[in-house]
């Protein structure tokens, strides 16, 4: 089974692509090659940038994504920049305490993946898209999950009720999230459903 090269040096993102693209196996970037900082406008130029510096250095296919969330009431911020939303260093609960108090409860937001794919072998790249359309929530609720997801209620959702993203199960957020999507659009770019 082919195997691909994930431009992260981060085992959580590693695990959940191994989910999304199994049978494929996928394998993080080696620690010796340095990933060029998130500087795009756009989650597809950051991700593009990401997966093109990871074949370059390995000679082998690479993918990359860039993702966040964005929200209506803030002219589609912090977008590109929700890892940094509150702060260069900022953690995750800073980033959250910063959305909660600027995002007004029942207002439009959105997460958006970016995964961008290069094989240097046969020079191609590809560029696929997930987005997952979202209401914020009155409060945080929820253990699962990370970042933005405790405010995060999707607007699909896997099963009746009405659940933040921190209380889905990880198969059940991955059935509606961005990067559940993305992943299968990735998937049927690639043909890998064919290939199997
Ligand atoms: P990156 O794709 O690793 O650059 O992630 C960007 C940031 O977007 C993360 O640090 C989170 O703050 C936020 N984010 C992206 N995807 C999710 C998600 O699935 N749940 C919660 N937050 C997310």
């Amino acid at each position: 089974m082919p195997t691909l090269i994930l431009a992260t040096q981060n085992p959580h993102k590693v695990e959940e692509f191994t989910a999304l693209l199994a049978p494929w196996t996928v394998v993080p970037l080696p620690d010796n090659v340095d990933l060029p900082p998130e500087v795009g406008e756009t989650f597809a130029e950051n991700a593009l940038a990401k997966a093109r510096t990871a074949a370059a250095a390995t000679g082998r296919a690479a993918f990359a994504d860039d993702s966040g969330i964005v929200a209506d009431a803030l002219d589609g911020r912090p977008g590109v920049r929700s890892a940094r939303f509150a702060g260069d260093d900022a953690t995750d609960q800073e980033n959250l305490t910063l959305f909660v108090e600027q995002v007004p409860a029942g207002s439009p937001i959105a997460y958006v993946c970016a995964i961008a794919y290069v094989d240097p072998e046969a020079g191609s790249e590809r560029i696929v898209e997930g987005r997952c359309a979202g209401t914020m929530a009155d409060r945080p609720r929820g253990d699962g999950g990370f970042g933005y997801d405790p405010i995060f209620l999707p607007d699909e959702q896997p099963q009746a009720g009405r659940r933040t993203m921190a209380e889905l199960t990880a198969a059940e957020k991955s059935a509606v999230s961005h990067r559940g999507r993305a992943a299968r659009e990735l998937r049927a770019a690639l043909g890998l459903d064919d290939a199997v």
